[in-house]
């Protein structure tokens, strides 16, 4: 059995899906490992820490998916990557396939079978598969370390013999994951912290992180989590009451982190071009939704603008400014799904096609896209 690390080729991909921690594991599994030359350079890995790992390395995406049967990747490889790859072999990586209609036909053409990490169901088996929670924890946390460094203040309270510095004001739009690491990490830095979401479950979480729940609970707030614990997107006229109530909020404050994401849909348009204008000059917004869309009207892919001395960051791939700490985490995560993906004892891999991890994540197998949510529409 044979497992290759691919490099990665989007240059904002600083991450690696594998860590020389996780080949140890995989060598340990029985299996061949081949990392491709420079793969972990970028996480703060060498080729020779690889190397004593027990992997072999590979000078090129061709030789390291030669006779691979297990592909690791952590974005959507391009047709060019995949050149030579087995039929049948396992590729696993954030596939992101929503409206990718082309990819995922040239993923079925090379017969790969395709896994979505992101699709993993949120169940307790499949916790230690998380990559959102792994990648979005990281993302709350340096999205607070990200607007403290473009904010000209200091974050706590401040008493001194100079006179007083007030604590910053921080506002969370999305208590997810990576909002309630983000509550949470401006909290531990001393800013009075408000959090908003359109779940009700969010509210106990955020209280108990110490900071005050704000939403319109009316009716359809009390209906807006799905059955898989996702926001529904709301109706025009929730998001009416939902932006009067977030304007004269916004207005008061220093920070904004926006996180509210919908699975499959565009971001939710929550922080428009007059709240900003509302917003004290030297204020921060971090919209940690850009590449979904953004949740602030102004954000922009990749960059920090400025609009009326508020400055909003938009940097993408925000877990890949954490690119040791991610990929650690995210090796992890795919190390714990394939551990399900192999017979222990004949050392092969050994993918059972009913098992719901397997029927959630799967995209495309034997020459097909067979996930029923990404059917190519006619
Ligand atoms: P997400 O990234 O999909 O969205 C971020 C947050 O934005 C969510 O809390 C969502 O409710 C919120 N949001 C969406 N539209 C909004 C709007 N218009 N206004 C304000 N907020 C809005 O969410 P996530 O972090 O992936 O978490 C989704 C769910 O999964 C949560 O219920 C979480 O508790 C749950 N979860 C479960 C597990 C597990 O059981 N293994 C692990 C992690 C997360």
């Amino acid at each position: 059995m044979r497992i290759a690390v691919l490099s990665e080729t989007d240059r904002a991909e600083t991450r690696v899906a594998a860590t020389p921690e996780t080949v140890k594991k995989y060598k340990g599994l029985g299996a061949d490992v081949v990392v491709q030359a420079g793969a972990g350079l970028r996480a703060g890995f060498s080729d020779s820490e690889f190397e004593v790992a027990g992997a072999a390395i590979a000078a090129s995406a061709e030789e390291a998916v030669r006779d691979a049967d297990i592909i690791l990747k952590v974005r959507r490889p391009s047709n060019g990557e995949l050149t030579g790859v087995k039929s049948g072999a396992l590729l696993i990586g954030i596939m992101d396939p929503y409206g990718q209609d082309a990819a995922l036909k040239s993923l079925a053409d090379a017969h790969v079978a395709a896994f979505s990490m992101e699709l993993m169901p949120r169940i307790t088996r499949a916790q230690v598969m998380d990559v959102l929670s792994s990648q979005a924890n990281l993302a709350g946390y340096r999205a607070v370390i990200d607007a403290t460094a473009e904010y000209g203040r200091a974050m706590p309270m401040m008493m001194t013999a100079a006179g007083t510095v007030p604590a910053a004001r921080v506002f969370v739009m999305g208590a997810g994951v990576a909002g309630l690491q983000a509550v949470a990490t401006a909290r531990r830095l001393g800013a009075v912290v408000t959090a908003t979401d359109v779940r009700p479950a969010a509210k106990e979480q955020v209280e108990s992180l110490g900071a005050k729940f704000i939403a319109v609970e009316d009716e359809e707030f009390k209906q807006a989590e799905t059955a898989g614990g996702y926001a529904k997107e709301m109706s025009a006229e929730y998001r009416a009451k939902q932006a009067a109530l977030v304007a004269s909020h916004i207005a008061k404050q220093d920070i904004v982190i926006t996180t509210a994401l919908i699975p499959g849909r565009p971001a939710p348009k929550l922080v428009t071009r007059e709240m900003v204008e509302s917003m004290k000059p030297g204020s921060v917004v971090v919209d940690l939704a850009v590449e979904r869309g953004g949740n602030c009207e102004l954000a922009k892919p990749g960059e920090v603008v400025e609009h009326n001395g508020v400055k909003i960051v938009g940097h993408l791939n925000m877990p890949g400014r954490l690119a040791a700490s991610a990929s650690s985490l995210y090796a992890k995560n795919l190390y714990a799904f394939v551990e399900t993906l192999i017979d222990k004892d004949s050392k092969t891999v050994a993918v059972k096609w009913d098992d719901e991890l397997v029927k959630a994540t799967c995209l495309t197998r034997d020459g097909a896209i067979v996930h029923t949510a990404f059917q190519p529409t006619a």
